[in-house]
């Protein structure tokens, strides 16, 4: 069978081991080539200097003590 879809499939280096990575809609983990380099990726990311604020209460929700009916 053949594709007719003049669309050739994109290789990009991942950024994480640069190796080939395809860059197409069946990775699901472009641009990286794996799941493991993803990972690792996100995961120094995320070491490094992301922090989530995380707010245990809503400042924009609901004031308390008032009835909902
Ligand atoms: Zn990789």
């Amino acid at each position: 069978m053949s594709s007719e879809r003049d669309t050739p499939a994109l290789t990009v280096t991942c950024p994480q081991c640069r190796g080939p990575s395809l860059y197409a809609p069946e990775n699901r983990y472009r641009p990286f080539c794996s799941e493991r380099c993803k990972q690792v990726d996100l995961g120094a990311w995320a070491s490094e200097e992301f922090r989530v604020p995380s707010s245990p209460t809503d400042p924009t929700g609901p004031p308390e003590g008032v009835p909902l009916n």
